[in-house]
């Protein structure tokens, strides 16, 4: 919407510019005015300087506005003030959830929404069984395919809080064979396509588990095709400035498995971290030096 308002506005310098331009010529009723239009212009203090100043603020306006069209910031849905979705690239798109921890802060999550061929495939439930229906149900009125896979990226509650869903609705969930092992000792349903280190869900979905770092069972989600690596909660944003690592994080080990993620085959356009906004393989390189500099826990 901004966007759109920006873009509303430098035209309407534009065109506001054009249309007293004209009104001042047109209007036959002044006479001395009309023998000498250029004086009516001055006379309302509309001289070359005023179009010329009306011209620029145009221009700049419709400057700022190109970025945020870029982005798609006018393309946001929100479907609740806690569940938001972003168009990322083509037929993929980021899901946003909210959820005040403990502490009282509101922590958005990143998840992954993605169409192909052969279905739709989910990345990460959000944080409770109301976010995940939500963006379920907007898959199935939205996109007119069938949900064939969930992936479930790490054993916390942001990513699977909601994965009775997805198997109730009989969706396969891949995940760590180390995830499936923590949801069962928490007592928790888990995945129940488990894999060891890597999954091939199709041509344009790959997951790997490069080591710990924000917990034992954190994998990456790669999607070749779009250049998309949606790191989880490995990765960190561009305005983290610790790891901040949580009860089972591997501090020691976390820069050794992002430093697997700047493989050649990871060519990512764009990165998702767990939490933030997206940015390019710099949040890679950022986040092996918050690893550097951290101290064991
Ligand atoms: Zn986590």
């Amino acid at each position: 919407m901004r966007a759109i308002m920006v873009v509303m506005k430098a035209w309407q310098a534009v065109l506001g510019a054009k249309v007293d331009f004209l009104t001042c010529y047109l209007d036959r009723s002044k006479d001395a005015e009309l023998e000498n239009p250029k004086k009516a212009l001055v006379k309302q203090g509309k001289t070359g300087d005023y179009f010329i100043r009306r011209f620029f603020i145009a221009i700049t306006g419709l400057f700022l506005a190109t970025p945020a069209l870029a982005q798609g910031v006018s393309d946001e849905i929100i479907l609740h003030p806690d569940v938001h979705i972003v168009p990322l690239a083509h037929n993929v798109w980021r899901h946003v959830t909210y959820e005040v921890i403990p502490d009282g802060r509101r922590i958005p999550s990143n998840g992954l929404i993605i169409k192909t061929d052969k279905g739709v495939t989910l990345v990460d439930t959000g944080w409770k069984i109301e976010h995940t229906q939500m963006l379920l149900d907007w898959v199935k009125s939205n996109l007119r395919e069938p949900v064939t896979a969930g992936v479930v990226s790490h054993s916390h509650r942001d990513r699977m809080g909601g994965i009775d869903v997805w198997l109730r609705n009989d969706i396969p969930v891949y995940g760590s064979f180390l995830t499936a092992d923590i949801a069962k000792r928490n007592g928790l349903q888990p995945p129940n396509r488990p894999f060891v280190f890597a999954a091939r869900l199709s041509e344009e979905i790959e997951l790997y588990y490069p080591g710990p770092g924000h917990s034992i069972d954190n994998i990456i989600v790669w999607l070749p095709k779009s250049k998309i690596l949606f790191g989880g909660c490995l990765i960190k944003s561009a305005d983290a400035a610790i790891l901040e690592p949580v009860d089972g994080s591997n501090v020691v080990e976390w820069s050794g498995s992002v430093f697997r993620l700047k493989d050649e085959r990871f060519n990512a356009e764009i990165v998702v971290p767990g939490h933030g906004e997206p940015g390019t393989l710099s949040l890679v390189d950022h986040t092996i030096r918050l690893g550097s500099m951290a101290k064991p826990i």
